[in-house]
């Protein structure tokens, strides 16, 4: 998403929600209460992946939208710039043909959820202070990911015993925290919501050089160092950012993708083979093989071992189509 709507004070609604999003080409897939939910329409240029399941939402009242998997959000003029690729004032005018203007200062032009996420930008500081509320995880959740307590202290995972949730911290490759991740069976927020971690990896400032192996997923560094593979990093999601492989091969003597086992898994990672085939032998796979797991987090031990000891080289790697 284009940055910059936090700074804009106005923020005007077509008169038909429904409606404008039919003429974006958004399909509502149904409406629950004032929630019009359908498929993310950005999800794929936020994440290198396409919205599986309806995982967005925009209220017909305040048209302000919503992915709760990967955090698009903004007030309305911001979904007409980023799906029209239009400027803020050419979002602004399409809405207001659209009737908008009126309901501006009726309705909700600001919703309390976008006062929240102002406040938020404007106010709230994550400090190490304020992980110092949360435990380490307990037995029940590590048994079910098949996790050790080691790997939680080694990455300094954390849980919120009091919502069960895992707390992710985020920090630069310094150990610097930056925010952290907050994740539950239905919940993944980022803290703060604008927290820059593209810029930075997972388990980077735990990193002591030699061989880094690239996931998705932080908990799957968690799963590789409890089956007592080191060097586990993630880049927090498929959309892996030059910034990222630029960190890894500065830290790193030899870096082994292993994003997840699925078509878009595939995609970023050929994607990043095209662009990095110039690192030679700096740059390996991991190694699947017949497995038909997602990703490491599903895989045994042995099959993780395999993974990592026969990787695969630039040159000799497939991917599925
Ligand atoms: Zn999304």
């Amino acid at each position: 998403m284009k940055k910059g709507w936090l700074e804009r004070r106005e923020y005007p609604v077509p008169a038909d929600i429904p409606e404008a999003l039919a003429e974006l080409g958004i399909d509502v897939l149904k409406i629950i209460g004032d929630e019009a939910n359908g498929k993310c329409p950005m999800h794929y240029e936020r994440t290198g992946k396409y919205d599986q399941h309806p995982s967005w939402s925009c209220n017909t009242a305040s048209g302000v939208f919503n992915c709760f998997s990967c955090m698009y959000t903004g007030p309305f003029a911001q979904l007409v710039v980023d799906v029209l690729d239009i400027s803020w004032d050419e979002a602004v005018e399409w809405v207001r043909q659209r009737g908008g203007i009126e309901r501006v200062n009726k309705i909700l032009g600001r919703g309390k959820y976008i006062d929240d996420l102002v406040a938020e930008q404007e106010t709230e500081v994550y400090t190490e202070a304020d992980l110092a509320l949360y435990t380490l995880p307990p037995r029940e959740a590590l048994r079910k990911r098949g996790l050790t307590k080691a790997s939680c202290e080694h990455y300094g995972v954390l849980w919120d015993p009091e919502r069960n949730m895992w707390i992710t911290p985020i920090r630069d490759r310094f150990g610097k925290l930056l925010g952290w991740q907050e994740k539950s069976e239905r919940v993944f927020k980022n803290r703060p919501y604008s927290v820059e971690k593209s810029k930075t990896l997972f388990g980077l400032h735990v990193f002591e050089g030699g061989t880094a192996i690239l996931f998705e997923s932080p908990l799957d560094c968690l799963r590789l160092y409890s089956v007592g593979v080191k060097g586990a990093v993630s880049s927090y999601g498929a959309a892996v950012s030059d910034w990222q492989m630029q960190l890894l091969f500065e830290s790193a003597d030899l870096v082994i993708l292993a994003l997840d086992n699925d078509r878009d898994g595939w995609k970023a990672a050929k994607q990043l083979k095209q662009r990095y085939r110039g690192m030679g032998r700096r740059l390996a796979f991991y190694n699947y093989g017949s497995s038909e797991a997602k990703d490491a987090g599903a895989q045994s031990g042995n099959e993780i071992r395999f993974g990592v000891d026969h990787r695969l080289s630039p040159l000799r790697v497939r991917f599925p189509d």
